[in-house]
């Protein structure tokens, strides 16, 4: 049998599915590599490439590709069960384990996905104050579900569907969004809205857009907002969760959220994620509570064991994983922002921790969406393609980030700015 190229399975794959991908953001011109096996920070391709991955499974991976605690932990659970449908003692297990991390959650329900994190968050909002309302931030993302496709970020914003079709009028128009950073807008909008507004949804750390940080004060100024009228705040970890810090943006800003919705680095690529919060207001969740959640794979045995595993495996190298992911970002930040000052290309770089994003413009800071967008995109792809040729995979666009994982080495990063310098040397040499 011949194996096939990764352009012969795209083909085939359009064939049977829209654009040929399952999720927006895989698909990037001509055609994605079809991946075969991965390992540690490393993934390899149906043509047997081998790609230093600095997509991460979009943040998911911070512990890297088949960490063995992981791994042993699932196998353990499938030769037991793949789903049962009633209580484990591993579900409290989890519960606890999250909510010893996060001093501002008092209770846990699982669910699958982010997006199901974050609808359920919102709903839960909702019915807890008795509001309708919710306030998002443009380019934040928050899953792909009809109260937040409503000024998006990441493949959303990406393919210019921020507002997607198909979300009705009477649903959109109870979602505010205000530019992120702008406290001052917000603190109005909030005050404007205090007798229907539910809930203000935020990325503590905007990393649908590129990576773009909280101002000062910005954080601080929505939880006091919220507390005044009443309204929930609702932090999306989704991707900072635990990855930012042990206990999420949240110990890392040291602001309580009301509710926290947490997925991807909660169990290292498993379809697992969690909504936690305060007692008072998790507790009206159905069957005690009045708002309607439910799920068949909710707590399912092989996800809750591979969160288990990943949380304890993080807790073992808590001590050291941030601070040493946190050196090696800077370090690539500081070597990219140095070549692309020596080839005179603008641009701005946000990072944080294992997180960063370039973005090829004149302004001399991207603090909300606006500046994010006027960004040249163009130039992003040339990097992205010339980057891939060198076998590093970042994520295909302006509006995701370069996600670092504890499988990385220092020959890793070389390879890595290597791969930066000859992007950023394309760059100059086809856009000037
Ligand atoms: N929230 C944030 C901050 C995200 O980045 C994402 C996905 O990237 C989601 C929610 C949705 O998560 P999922 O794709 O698991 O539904």
């Amino acid at each position: 049998m011949t194996r096939k190229s990764s352009k012969e399975m795209f083909e085939s794959a359009t064939r049977v599915m829209p654009s040929g991908v399952t999720s927006p953001v895989r698909h990037f011109e001509p055609y994605p590599f079809f991946v075969k096996n991965a390992k540690g920070c490393h993934m390899w391709d149906v043509e047997n490439r081998k790609f230093v991955d600095m997509c991460c499974g979009y943040g998911a991976l911070l512990l890297g590709h088949r960490r063995k605690e992981i791994i042993k932990a699932v196998q353990k659970q499938i030769e037991r069960g793949t789903l049962y449908c009633a209580p484990t003692v591993m579900e409290t297990e989890l519960a606890t384990l999250i909510s010893d991390r996060y001093t501002s959650v008092d209770k846990v329900r699982l669910v699958n996905t982010g997006g199901e994190a974050t609808m359920t968050a919102i709903r839960l909002a909702r019915g807890h104050t008795g509001r309708d309302k919710i306030l998002k931030f443009e380019g934040c993302y928050h899953g792909a579900h009809d109260s937040v496709l409503v000024g998006a970020g990441s493949g959303a914003a990406h393919y210019g569907v921020p507002s997607s079709a198909g979300v009705p009028k009477g649903t959109s128009k109870n979602t505010l969004v205000v530019q992120y950073n702008d406290t001052q807008t917000a603190e109005e909008v909030i005050t404007r809205n205090a007798d229907t507004l539910a809930c203000v949804i935020v990325e503590p750390v905007m990393a649908n857009m590129g990576l773009v940080l909280p101002r000062r004060g910005f954080l601080k100024s929505l939880q006091k907002a919220t507390k005044r009228i009443g309204a929930v705040l609702v932090f999306d970890e989704v991707v900072t969760g635990f990855r930012m810090a042990s206990g999420g943006a949240q110990q890392y800003y040291g602001i309580k959220p009301d509710i926290t919705t947490m997925a991807k680095a909660l169990s290292n690529g498993f379809g697992i994620a969690a909504v936690g919060g305060k007692k008072s207001i998790m507790d009206d969740l159905a069957p005690g509570g009045p708002v309607y959640q439910a799920s068949t794979f909710a707590g399912n045995p092989i996800a809750t064991s591979a969160a288990i595993a990943s949380i304890k495996t993080m807790n073992k190298i808590n001590g050291t994983i941030h601070g040493r992911l946190q050196r090696y970002g800077e370090s690539i930040a500081k070597a990219v922002d140095d070549i692309a000052t020596a080839y005179s290309i603008p641009h701005v770089i946000n990072q944080i921790g294992s997180m960063m994003q370039i973005f090829f413009t004149e302004s001399r800071n991207i603090q909300n969406s606006s500046d994010a967008l006027r960004c040249d995109k163009t130039k992003f792809q040339t990097m992205f393609k010339e980057m891939l040729k060198c076998r590093v995979f970042i994520a295909p666009s302006q509006f995701e980030v370069a996600f670092l994982s504890d499988a990385h080495n220092k020959e890793d990063i070389s390879r890595v700015i290597d791969a930066y310098d000859n992007g950023l040397k394309a760059v100059k040499k086809m856009h000037g």
